[in-house]
């Protein structure tokens, strides 16, 4: 069976993922350092500015999907009165914490989960991140400080950043509060145009992929966007992403694609089903169908950073975001995908727990395939609950689906 050559850069990636992970350990012992728990499009350079070590619990709940541990979790914070049907992210990291177990043991030598003081969570994703901020505030009390962003933003307008910008302002006084020194303007422009770097070298990543072959795919990226998560703001990032840019360059050079041959370019709408990737990426390259792009990794891609404007930029990049928009956005968004992949087929991905990242139950499917006459498969599965997902109906789907799209 053929499979997707080995991207030489992963080595790397590991390298400097453990290295942060050691970092947060460190710091956890040193009473010198502060901790700040971050959701994962929240105000990372603020809390980098205020010389905090930052960590995203996110990251965290990926790492148990992709382990396929999170369903011994999961039932531990369902039995604490979380409901099976919220965030999995959320219950298989409580449940997980509850438990005192995590992968990143095993991963990168940690024993524990750093230990937060401040948490800061953005609704611009979502309302779990509230309620799983939340138990953590309560559960080691520890302060929090939540930025409420508006939602399903059709045009993103001067009053809708301004209030978010406000937030930040105030989250800013608050830290100072905390940290117990003052905010300085240069140390948040610095980080800003840290992120905006790394933010322009992923997407350069990513869009190597636009090329025919692609030298990679989705379910790479999935793995190759932790430094855009959890390590923007830091020059590490930015080499990373230079590494990795100039080894998928040469593969163009020298032709060698992730699928071989890439007959079919399938974009991947929706979240990853995270304990699945190997699975679905073996049988993707079996069907010589390249999954080229997707909406939820190019959606560390804050373009609208500008040091020059900390403020009112930062809340504007976290503000237009794709999962905070409105369908007729989204639509446009997926419109201008599919021209610049070039893009035969939409998988979506209708995640159980997510509805937030889920873009299948107001219709959107039909009503894309209508416009564009690109045609699409919807799976029912979860980013983290495989309690919910068919292995053999998934892969009688998309046997299907590919042969829909060879016209069989
Ligand atoms: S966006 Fe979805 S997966 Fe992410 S925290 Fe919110 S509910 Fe969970």
């Amino acid at each position: 069976m053929g499979k997707s050559p080995v991207i030489k850069s992963t080595q790397e990636l590991k390298r400097i993922a453990t290295a942060y992970y050691k970092e947060l350990e460190t710091a956890t012992k040193d009473p010198d350092k502060k901790i700040a728990w971050c959701s994962s499009v929240g105000p990372a350079e603020l809390l980098l500015a205020m010389d905090f070590e930052v960590y995203y619990p996110e990251n965290h709940s990926a790492m148990l999907g992709a382990s396929r541990t999170a369903n011994n979790f999961i039932p531990i914070s369902v039995a604490q009165g979380y409901s099976p049907e919220i965030c999995s992210y959320l219950t298989s990291d409580i449940g997980a914490y509850l438990k005192k177990e995590t992968p990143f043991t095993k991963a990168y030598g940690i024993n524990e989960i750093p230990k937060p003081d401040v948490l800061v969570y953005n609704t611009n994703q979502c309302r779990d991140v509230q309620d799983w901020f939340s138990f953590y505030a309560n559960e080691l009390d520890v302060p929090i400080f939540g930025i409420n962003s508006p939602g399903f933003v059709n045009e993103l307008k001067q009053s809708h950043i301004r209030v978010v910008a406000d937030q930040m302002k105030d989250l800013t006084e608050y830290l100072e509060e905390i940290t117990d020194h003052p905010f300085e303007r240069k140390k948040l422009q610095e980080r800003l145009k840290l992120s905006l770097e790394c933010s322009t070298i992923w997407l350069e990543v990513l869009k190597t992929a636009t090329n025919v072959p692609s030298p990679l795919t989705f379910f790479d990226s999935c793995i190759h966007m932790l430094p855009a998560v959890v390590l923007r703001g830091n020059q590490i990032a930015i080499d990373y992403y230079n590494v990795l840019k100039e080894e998928l360059e040469i593969r163009i050079e020298d032709q060698i694609s992730a699928v071989s041959p890439e007959k079919f370019r399938v974009y991947w709408e929706g979240m990853p089903i995270w304990g699945k990737l190997r699975a679905l990426s073996d049988q993707l390259y079996e069907l010589k169908s390249c999954v080229v792009a997707s909406t939820y990794c190019n959606s560390w891609i804050f373009s609208d950073f500008n040091p020059n404007e900390p403020f009112l930029s930062m809340a504007k990049a976290y503000t237009n975001l794709f999962i905070n928009r409105s369908e007729t956005g989204k639509m446009n968004y997926l419109k201008q995908m599919i021209h610049e992949y070039k893009i035969d087929g939409i998988i979506f991905h209708n995640a159980r727990t997510c509805p937030n990242n889920s873009n299948t139950q107001y219709g959107m499917p039909k009503r894309l395939e209508k416009q564009t006459e690109i045609p699409n498969l919807v799976i029912d599965a979860d980013l983290n609950d495989l309690n919910v997902y068919s292995e053999e109906q998934t892969k009688t789907n998309i046997e299907a689906f590919v042969e829909q799209l060879a016209g069989i």
